[in-house]
């Protein structure tokens, strides 16, 4: 009996460190991040990221892995694919299932309340940033702003022509989430950061709390199984209703911005991050709504 009680404080260290490890840091320190590709997904509809801004998009997320997680950030092969081309290819892995939910944007309001209803504390608390505890009344504030964003993340469709509106699998996240899927399946299996030229929009299903309130728009997305993340360049890049390109600040911070939000990803998919709600300054909260500018002066690393 002794003997097992001297034992205990071993096995609490044993199991506090694997805790720590499997939590913290799927990958040790200094390691390699360990993605085998960048692959920049181009849609013709859309303006692309200039060539030059690639360079600086891979510094960035060099010098912000490296302070952040201490991780070297060096994708072993770039490619560029044609979107269409390879979500064609890759009929097999995504889910046409969830295409449906994009359709009920304007149509299911109780379906879109009860989501709502459904968001922790935490959650509304974040929607309204308010540190308050949300009542109903709360609940119509956000169901507000999910009204005021989604007419202006629909008409996106709208401003490239109806040429996009028929090809709408390519902006949906569960399509491109189920490409992502599929790479955990390749010989030899791939870990992938997509950039995308085109928007992306997430079903209401699952959705989060952020991209609700953004009308259901996505900066980006991480697939746990495969360690694939995508991240759209679109926003900074094409005219839109929801920022102004020509603003300066976007112009000469935009591609910084970029380098975030997928390290935000990575954040995710590589170190086991959840959204952090509570707190404005980690990499790991959310833009709130369309607020890059606030959103890259407090998260960045100096
Ligand atoms: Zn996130």
């Amino acid at each position: 009996m002794k003997n097992k009680i001297a034992l205990f404080p071993f096995i609490l260290i044993l199991i506090l460190t694997l805790f720590i490890f499997n939590n913290n840091y799927l990958l040790p320190r200094d390691a390699n991040l360990g993605l085998d590709d960048l692959v920049m997904l181009v849609d013709n509809n859309m303006n692309l990221m200039p060539v030059e801004d690639n360079k600086i998009l891979v510094d960035h997320l060099k010098r912000i892995l490296k302070v952040w997680k201490n991780v070297k950030f060096s994708p072993k092969n770039a490619f560029a694919y044609n979107l269409q081309e390879y979500m064609d290819s890759r009929l097999s892995t995504g889910d046409f299932s969830k295409l449906q939910n994009l359709d009920i944007f304007h149509m299911d309001h109780s379906f879109i309340k009860a989501r709502i209803h459904s968001y922790s504390n935490e959650e509304k608390a974040y929607a309204l940033k308010t540190n308050k505890l949300c009542e109903k009344a709360c609940e119509n504030d956000i169901f507000n702003m999910y009204l005021a964003n989604a007419p202006k993340v629909l008409a996106l469709r709208d401003i490239h022509g109806s040429k996009v509106k028929e090809i709408n699998k390519l902006y949906s996240l569960a399509y491109l989430d189920g490409a992502m899927f599929g790479d955990k399946y390749e010989s030899p299996p791939r870990k992938r950061l997509y950039i995308t030229n085109n928007y992306i929009i997430d079903d209401l299903k699952d959705i989060p709390i952020h991209t609700l309130i953004r009308g259901g728009y996505a900066n980006g997305s991480c697939n746990d199984f495969s360690h694939s993340i995508v991240v759209s360049s679109y926003i900074f890049y094409n005219q839109n209703n929801i920022i102004d390109i020509n603003d300066s600040f976007y112009i000469k911070n935009r591609v910084e911005i970029l380098a975030y939000l997928i390290a935000h990803e990575i954040g995710h998919c590589y170190f086991n991050e959840k959204e952090n709600y509570l707190n404005n300054k980690s990499i790991m909260y959310p833009v709130h709504i369309f607020e890059y500018k606030e959103w890259l002066k407090n998260v960045q690393i100096k």
